[in-house]
């Protein structure tokens, strides 16, 4: 499955929801899911893991379709296959100083 086609398996479905809730209530979701993921990512359990990977992935979707913005035109419009910044295929930026 592409990006595009999980993006319009997510509209089917909870598009009538998503879009009623608007953008900020959906954000707000996203950001809450993005703190599960870092909890569960502590706790280094693999299934919590997975759930949280997909609640973001899929909020970030939901979020993506109330504001119309295509996921998979947007990201390999900027990530073709090459970094964005030094523009290799395999990364050579220096790593910024929290890294
Ligand atoms: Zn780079």
């Amino acid at each position: 499955m592409h990006v595009h086609e999980f993006q319009e398996m997510m509209r089917r479905i909870y598009f009538h929801r998503d879009s009623e809730r608007g953008t900020t209530g959906t954000y707000n979701w996203l950001a809450e899911e993005v703190e599960e993921l870092g909890v569960a990512l502590k706790e280094q359990d693999r299934k919590p893991m997975m759930n949280e990977f997909a609640d973001v992935l899929a909020w970030l979707t939901s979020l993506a379709n109330v504001v119309g913005i295509d996921l998979e035109d947007a990201a390999i419009s900027k990530y073709n296959d090459m970094c964005p910044k030094c523009h290799k295929s395999s990364c050579e930026c220096p790593l910024p100083k929290n890294h």
